[in-house]
């Protein structure tokens, strides 16, 4: 089984008007007490043995925006990763960035400390899309942020892109799909806008400004995105994830295979010898209990056998492939579990296919309600 990493950087310079992820304003101060959590919970994995001695495969940066902190911390936070904790000899680490808070230089140093990945919050090509988003950036700004990493030694970008913005068409997205491609980065994530309570996108479609995000034009979107990036010699092998051949991304792949990982800092979760735990999401609560001594966990759980198989199953059928039918004829026996599964089948939600049970096109619309169903 592989492990990576999770490391969440939970600052940004200012807030989106989709998110409703718990993060702080980025200021100098927060981050300086924050690194210091951030070192000590590292500290207390590694006197625990959390990893018990394996080698990290994949390490991810995440946040928030990782890239608002001057280089030289995100620096130290992997060096501090790989003294506590053993890597593969080639691992993958990637960071998460604005297009607003790097230079050349700064990538250069990225590369140079070991960063094999960039994945830019990109959302759209369309700069009055972006300032709907809150985004206060644009278009031209991605594009000489993407050359920069080029330049600096990065071969495996990301692009992450958002449909279903206010007054976004088909048409704008299509030319925001085309823009990204121009780009020719090695991987696009295509999310469908949500939106949720507390953010000021609910907000301002509550006052009447903006109306819901129309599920006929998302699914139109998201087939215009398989299409298209399919043409352009991307797979799809998740629900929202396109990859050039040889690229899918390997720290996400743990999630959807049922491996391992460890999450560091406020909210993130972790799965460790089929044991599930979270830390809390205040940043401030988080802090203080490291400052203490504590892990900062606010939930944990030993997963029964049958609930390990039963979620190996949910997640992999996040993956286009599906996941093997050995694995489900594995699941200890439950007849009432298996009516379910042979219901959607014949409802046409998910086939069984050489060797493999995977969501049908249909399952894909309704994944959420199929993994519901499963879990
Ligand atoms: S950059 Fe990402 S994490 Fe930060 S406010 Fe925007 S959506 Fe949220």
């Amino acid at each position: 089984v592989r492990v990576g990493l999770y490391v969440h950087i939970p600052f940004c310079r200012t807030r989106c008007h989709f998110c409703a992820f718990a993060l702080q304003i980025h200021r100098p101060d927060r981050v300086q007490r924050y690194l210091a959590a951030l070192a000590q919970e590292i500290e207390l994995h590694a006197q625990r043995g959390s990893l018990a001695g394996r080698q990290l495969d994949t390490v991810y940066f995440g946040g928030g925006t990782p890239t608002v902190l001057p280089v030289e911390q995100l620096i130290a936070i992997l060096d501090h990763v790989r003294a506590a904790f053993s890597l593969t000899p080639a691992p993958e680490v990637t960071v998460e960035a604005h297009p607003d808070t790097v230079t050349g230089e700064s990538l250069h140093e990225l590369v140079r400390a070991g960063f094999t990945r960039i994945s830019f919050g990109a959302q759209s090509m369309n700069d009055v899309e972006l300032l709907s988003l809150g985004r206060r950036t644009s278009s031209n700004r991605l594009r000489a942020a993407v050359s920069l990493a080029r330049a600096a030694g990065f071969t495996n970008i990301n692009l992450d892109l958002i449909y279903g913005v206010p007054a976004q068409t088909l048409t704008s997205w299509v030319a925001t799909l085309d823009t990204a491609l121009s780009l020719e980065p090695t991987h696009i994530s295509c999310y469908a806008l949500t939106i949720e309570e507390h953010t000021r996108l609910y907000v301002d479609m509550r006052r009447g400004d903006y109306a819901e995000p129309d599920a006929v034009l998302q699914n139109e979107m998201e087939d215009a995105a398989a299409a298209q990036l399919a043409a352009a010699g991307f797979l799809r092998y998740e629900l929202s994830n396109y990859a050039r051949p040889g690229y899918a991304c390997r720290h996400n792949l743990l999630y959807w295979q049922g491996e391992d990982y460890l999450g560091l800092g406020p909210d993130a979760q972790s799965y460790l010898d089929g044991r599930r735990f979270g830390n809390c999401a205040d940043v401030d609560r988080y802090c203080h209990a490291l400052a203490t001594g504590q892990l900062p966990l606010a939930s944990w759980e030993v997963l029964s056998p049958e609930q390990r198989w039963r979620e190996r199953i949910v997640f992999g059928l996040r993956l286009l492939e599906g996941v093997d039918i050995t694995l489900v004829d594995q699941v200890p026996a439950d007849r009432t579990w298996r009516k379910t599964l042979a219901d959607l089948v014949q409802r046409g939600l998910l086939e069984n296919q050489t060797g493999k049970l995977r969501l049908t096109k249909l399952g894909r619309r309704f994944a959420d309600s199929v993994a519901v169903a499963l879990i």
